[in-house]
């Protein structure tokens, strides 16, 4: 891979490779763009195939950070690190403070946070070499009830859309996958009136769980999801649920769930999607609101500040919308181009020097 000539085609300012001896900790921190502010992004531990894998995903997963800081209206750039090994072998105190002096010699311009094979636990190790994380034990807390309270008002904000009101005593809902943040999601919709709600999902465990809770919740099989006949579709699973084989069987007028990596094809589905009448709230805009929640920490962690927050990716989807009914974008690259816009936008403002 040729990492100059992609850095200067995607806009990157930074990657730096690390390594411990001690521990042999190996790994790789990205920093794609900090126009808007330090660089924020999680810690992914995974055994990668090869270097050029690592890379390849370190830097990848940093760009998605800067738009999702940007779309979220947070004062945050993009980065992201990987370290390269397996979660059950090289997790240990020395390790992640071994990490944690490398974070520490970013002097700031990048925060580190949980990821993928790294818990509060292992960041608690972490920030004993370093100031430069959030997502600690005891500060903001689990960000999945965040993250689909941020859901919760896109979805309001895609009814507003298609329906001119966000109303949903006269919408029916279906939540594809009741783990974290499905099972939050269904709390919100019920206690907002919701007409109905049906949820799929493979685990017995959750399924039991959800009828507990709320028995007039109804299950629907896995292979059923797609089809029903329902206004929104919330995918809160996995990636790539909107592709080729699901999206001719989609019944439903809106897409909107807290899943990432929800179209298979960014531009592909994104496009026939948007030809076929269905609202998409795009994922990284959506399903910010754990993010908005964690940056809070990096002023001193309001809980009602950092809610309320969230609560604005309700017009931040409503630019977006207007965005690609203006341009004829579909709504996957109109919240990218949302995202560009006002990193170009802050960067012109504030050019010029002002004395603080
Ligand atoms: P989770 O693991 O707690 O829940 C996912 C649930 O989906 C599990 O119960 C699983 O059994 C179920 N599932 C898996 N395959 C399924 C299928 N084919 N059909 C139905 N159900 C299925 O995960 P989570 O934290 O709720 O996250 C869900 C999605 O949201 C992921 O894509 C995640 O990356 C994304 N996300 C989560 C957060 C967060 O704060 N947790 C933030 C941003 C994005």
């Amino acid at each position: 891979m040729k990492k100059f000539d992609y850095m200067e085609k995607h806009g990157y300012e930074q990657l730096v490779f690390f390594h411990d001896k001690t521990t042999g900790l190996r790994g790789i921190t990205c920093i794609h763009n900090t126009t808007l502010g330090p660089a924020l992004g999680g810690t992914r531990l995974w055994d990668y195939d090869n270097e050029e894998d690592a890379t390849l995903d370190v830097l990848r997963l940093a760009r998605g950070m800067t738009y999702k800081a940007a779309a979220a209206g947070l004062n945050l750039g993009g980065g992201k690190s990987v370290l390269i090994g397996k979660a059950d072998e090289v997790k240990s105190e020395a390790y992640f403070r071994a990490f944690g002096r490398y974070v520490q010699t970013l002097n700031g311009r990048y925060i580190t946070a949980a990821d993928i094979n790294t818990s509060t636990k292992d960041l608690d190790y972490v920030s004993m070499e370093t100031d430069h994380v959030v997502g600690l034990p005891g500060k903001s807390g689990n960000p999945s009830p965040a993250t689909a309270w941020g859901a919760f008002h896109g979805i309001r904000a895609a009814l507003e859309e298609i329906y001119g009101t966000d109303d949903m005593s006269e919408r029916t809902f279906a939540v594809q996958g009741v783990g974290q943040t499905g099972d939050y999601l269904i709390g919100n919709l019920l206690d907002a009136g919701a007409k109905k709600v049906y949820f799929s999902e493979i685990n017995e465990k959750h399924i039991k769980k959800i009828h507990e809770k709320y028995p007039d919740v109804e299950f629907v099989d896995p292979d059923d999801f797609y089809s029903l006949d329902v206004d929104v579709l919330a995918p809160c699973a996995l990636g790539a649920v909107l592709n080729d084989e699901t999206i001719p069987s989609i019944k439903a007028k809106i897409v909107a769930g807290t899943a990432n990596n929800v179209l298979e094809d960014e531009e592909k589905h994104g496009q026939i999607v948007h030809d076929k009448g269905i609202l998409y709230a795009p994922d990284f805009v959506i399903n910010a609101g754990g993010l908005i929640n964690v940056y809070h920490e990096t002023k001193g962690y309001n809980e009602t500040a950092a809610y309320r927050d969230i609560e604005r990716i309700y017009d931040r989807l409503l630019d977006v919308f207007k965005i690609s009914k203006d341009t004829g974008q579909h709504t996957q690259r109109a919240a990218k181009t949302f995202a560009k816009q006002r990193i170009d936008t802050i960067n012109n403002v504030t050019a010029n020097y002002v004395k603080r």
